[in-house]
């Protein structure tokens, strides 16, 4: 049986997770959080001290690792890394700072995109990523763009992030969005970019709500 995917890519913050996570739900369909894999092996990377530009050691640490991403009842996900359960871990800050290093390797990416497509095989799929329209799922059935105004995309972080440390400040939020935004947007391969045929949707001023039923009307459409 052919499976369905669809396939959602745009910059932090941009409502992605949320909106992703509740067009699985709505679909019955399968949420795969790309994001969560990278931030996995960057937690392990981290853990064992490997270098993160040394991409043969990351490959090799990459190959020795299990990755499960398992959807709960509710919805939400938990992220098993070697049958540990990370899903908190992997939102630190630290992981968040260093997994574009990770990610901009190219042999990483091969290697995660294999293990996506596999995924995307065997399930009816919604997954979230920044390369998941141009390089994982070129023939998606269909392919969405979200995007939002970057003060915006600051603030969602900051609400977000507010509750997992109460000391979080505004302005290093600031810093570090524009910083990933720029190693996403740069890097040499698979950077993140709108795929031609991706419906490109400004979530500014929209509830989840409004972007799953925009989405859901495009599927249907
Ligand atoms: O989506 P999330 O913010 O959890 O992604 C964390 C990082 O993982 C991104 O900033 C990006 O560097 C990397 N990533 C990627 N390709 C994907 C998904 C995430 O490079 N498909």
């Amino acid at each position: 049986m052919k499976t369905r995917v669809i396939a959602i890519d745009g910059p932090a913050g941009a409502g992605k997770s949320t909106v992703a996570k509740d067009l699985a739900k709505k679909l019955k369909f399968i949420y795969l959080d790309t994001g969560a894999m990278y931030r996995a092996l960057t937690l392990k990377a981290l853990r064992r001290r490997i270098p993160l530009d040394d991409q043969k050691a990351l490959v090799s640490l990459l190959r020795d690792t299990n990755i499960e991403i398992k959807s709960q009842k509710d919805g939400r996900l938990s992220i098993i890394l070697d049958n540990e359960d990370v899903t908190p871990l992997i939102r630190t800050n630290k992981v968040t700072e260093n997994v574009s290093y990770v990610a901009k390797m190219p042999k990483v990416r091969t290697i995660m995109a294999g293990l996506q497509r596999k995924f995307g095989k065997k399930n009816n799929i919604v997954v979230e990523g920044r390369d998941i329209g141009t390089v994982v799922f070129p023939n998606a059935e269909k392919k969405f763009y979200l995007d939002a105004d970057f003060k915006e995309r600051v603030r969602r972080r900051y609400k977000e992030l507010k509750e997992i440390d109460k000391n979080i400040i505004e302005t290093k939020i600031k810093r570090d969005l524009k910083e990933r935004d720029t190693k996403d947007l740069t890097r040499k391969v698979a950077p993140l970019k709108k795929a031609e045929d991706a419906i490109y949707l400004d979530t500014t001023n929209l509830t989840i709500e409004e972007v799953v039923q925009d989405i859901i009307k495009e599927i249907n459409g």
